[in-house]
C-alpha cells in the first residue's frame, strides 16, 4: 500500500539512515502504512516532527561479551539494549539470545515495543535487546557465565526508573535470574523492579510466565466472538513450543479448542488427538530436548521436518516462533483449509504478503503488537507489585490479564471502526498506539 505523502519522505530516511536493517524497514512501513488518517487528523503532529522522532531510537548501546566455556575456551559474543521511546514511561522490552540476533533486529523488535507498550494503557516506554548468543546446548553454568558478563555491561543502563528489560527468545526465567543476581551483586541494590520475568521465588508475579501465550488467546478470543464464534471445538495450530507457544496451548485447550500441531526451528509435530501439554511441558521445559522426541511418547503423533507447520488444517492459527514465519504461500493454504481467524504470539511472524493474503481472505488478523501485549501488561503488573512490596493471587492476575487483553482488543476494532476500516485491527492496534504515544511526546516538548 503506498504511504501517505507526508509519510513518504520520511520512510526514505530510515531506509538511508539505517541500511540493511530490513527486519527493521518492514516494521517502520507496516506502521507508517495505516497511520496516513491519523496524520490527516493530527496535523501538529507533523510540525514537532513527531513520526520522525519516534523512528529514531532515543539511545543505542552495543557492547562486547566476553565468557569462558566449560572447556576452557574464551568465547566473544556482542550485546545490544536499544532504548527507543521514553515518552510513557521507562523503556520496557525483552531480551532476545540467539545466533541471529544482529541490531537491526533489536531495533524492529524495539520499534514494535514503543507502540505495543503504548497499547496497554499502562505507563511503560519501549525498548529491546538482547546478542547473537546460542544458548542451545550450552550448559548451566556455561550459562550464568554468559549472563554475568552481559550484566556487568548492561547493568549501568538499567534501572527501574530507566530501562526494565525481561525475557524474549532464549531468555526465561533461568537467564533472568542470572541476570538479576549479577545486577544485584553489582550494585549492591535488591532492586526487584529493575528486570522481570522473574522467578516467584525472588520478586516473580503470578501468571508472567503465562501472559504472552494466555493473553494471545484471549485476544483471539475477543476476535472470535466478534465474528459471533468461539474456540468450542475448533482446530488450532500453534507454531513454536517455547514460552509463549506453550502457554497458548495450554489456554486454547481451558477454552475449549484443540490444538492439533506445534513446532520449533527443526520440524513441526501434528497430533489429531490435541498435543499433549504435560508431555510438551517435559521436553521443552525440563528437558529441553527437540520436538522430535515427542513421536517416541505419542505413537499416533507424527513428525514432519521439511515442510511447513502452516499446512496443517485449522480454522484458528496462532504463530508463535518468530518473525516472518508466516509466508504468503503460508496464508494461502489457511485460507485454503477454512481458517477464519490468525493471532501473532510472536513479533511479526508473518510477512506482509502473507497479511495481505489474509486479510483479502476475511480472516481476522491480530497483529503481535496488539494479541501478544498481555506479556509486557503482566511485567508492568509485576512493577507495580515490586513497588508496593505487594504480591497479588494467580487468579486475581489472571483476571488483570484478561480484562487488559480485552481492553487493547475494544480499543484496536473501535479505532478501525472510528476511521471507517471496521475489522482492521492492524490499522486499529498502529493508530491508536500511535496517537497516546504522540500525546505524550507532544507534551513533553523537544527532548
Ligand atoms: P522461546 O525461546 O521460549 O521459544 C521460541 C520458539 O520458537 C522455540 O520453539 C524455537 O525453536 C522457535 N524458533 C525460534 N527461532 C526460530 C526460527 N528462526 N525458526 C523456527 N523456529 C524458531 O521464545 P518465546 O516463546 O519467548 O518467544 C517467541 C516469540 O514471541 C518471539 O517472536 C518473541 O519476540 C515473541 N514474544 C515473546 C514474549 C514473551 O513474553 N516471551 C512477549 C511478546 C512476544 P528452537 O528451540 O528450535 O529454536
Amino acid at each position: 500500500m503506498p504511504l501517505h505523502s507526508e509519510l513518504e519522505p520520511i520512510f526514505d530516511d530510515v531506509l538511508s539512515r539505517n541500511p540493511g536493517e530490513v527486519e527493521f524497514h518492514q516494521a517502520v512501513h507496516e506502521v507508517l502504512e495505516s497511520i496516513g488518517p491519523a496524520v490527516d487528523k493530527h496535523p501538529e503532529y507533523a510540525d514537532a516532527k513527531i513520526i520522525k522522532r519516534i523512528c529514531e531510537p532515543e539511545r543505542q548501546i552495543i557492547f562486547r561479551v566476553p565468557w569462558e566455556d566449560d572447556a576452557g575456551e574464551i568465547h566473544i559474543n556482542r550485546g545490544f539494549r536499544v532504548e527507543f521511546n521514553s515518552a510513557l514511561g521507562p523503556y520496557k522490552g525483552g531480551l532476545r539470545f540467539h545466533p541471529s540476533v544482529l541490531l537491526g533486529t533489536v531495533k524492529f523488535l524495539g520499534f514494535e515495543q514503543v507502540f505495543k507498550n503504548a497499547l496497554t494503557g499502562l505507563p511503560i516506554g519501549g525498548g529491546k535487546g538482547g546478542s547473537d548468543f546460542d544458548p542451545k546446548g550450552c550448559s548451566d553454568r556455561e550459562v550464568m557465565r554468559f549472563c554475568q558478563s552481559f550484566m556487568t555491561e548492561l547493568y549501568r543502563h538499567i534501572g527501574e526508573y530507566t530501562d526494565v528489560p525481561a525475557g524474549d527468545i532464549g531468555v526465561g526465567g533461568r537467564e533472568i535470574g542470572f541476570l538479576f543476581g549479577q545486577y544485584k551483586r553489582i550494585t549492591n541494590r535488591y532492586e526487584s523492579g529493575v528486570l522481570t520475568g522473574k522467578g516467584l521465588s525472588f520478586g516473580g508475579a503470578q501468571v508472567r510466565r503465562e501472559a504472552t501465550g494466555y493473553g494471545c488467546t484471549y485476544f483471539v478470543d475477543e476476535m472470535l466472538k466478534a465474528r459471533g464464534e468461539s474456540f468450542d471445538g475448533k482446530d488450532v495450530v500453534v507454531s513454536g513450543s517455547g514460552n509463549v507457544a506453550i502457554y497458548t496451548i495450554e489456554k486454547v485447550h481451558q477454552l475449549g479448542g484443540r490444538v492439533v500441531a506445534c513446532s520449533d526451528s527443526s520440524g513441526y509435530v501434528r497430533d489429531e488427538k490435541g498435543i499433549d501439554l504435560t508431555l510438551l511441558k517435559e521436553i521443552k521445559e525440563t528437558r529441553r530436548e527437540r520436538i522430535g522426541v515427542y513421536v517416541d511418547r505419542r505413537r499416533d503423533a507424527d513428525y514432519v521436518s521439511d515442510r511447513s507447520i502452516w499446512e496443517v488444517p485449522c480454522q484458528v492459527a496462532i504463530p508463535s516462533a518468530t518473525q516472518n514465519e508466516l509466508t504468503e504461500s503460508d496464508a494461502l493454504m489457511l485460507v485454503r483449509n477454512g481458517c477464519i481467524a490468525v493471532g501473532e504470539g510472536a513479533n511479526m511472524p508473518t510477512t506482509p504478503d502473507g497479511v495481505r493474503v489474509l486479510r483479502e481472505a476475511g480472516v481476522s488478523f491480530g497483529p503481535g503488537k496488539a494479541a501478544n501485549a498481555g506479556g509486557v501488561a503482566a511485567s508492568a503488573l509485576e512493577m507495580q507489585q515490586n513497588a508496593s512490596r505487594d504480591s497479588w493471587t494467580f487468579q486475581h492476575s489472571e483476571e488483570r490479564l484478561r480484562d487488559i487483553m480485552q481492553g487493547i482488543h475494544a480499543r484496536c476494532y473501535e479505532t478501525a471502526d472510528e476511521y471507517g476500516i471496521p475489522g482492521d485491527y492492524v490499522a486499529g492496534a498502529n493508530i491508536s498506539g500511535y496517537a497516546r504515544v504522540a500525546a505524550a511526546m507532544l507534551a513533553l516538548g523537544l527532548v
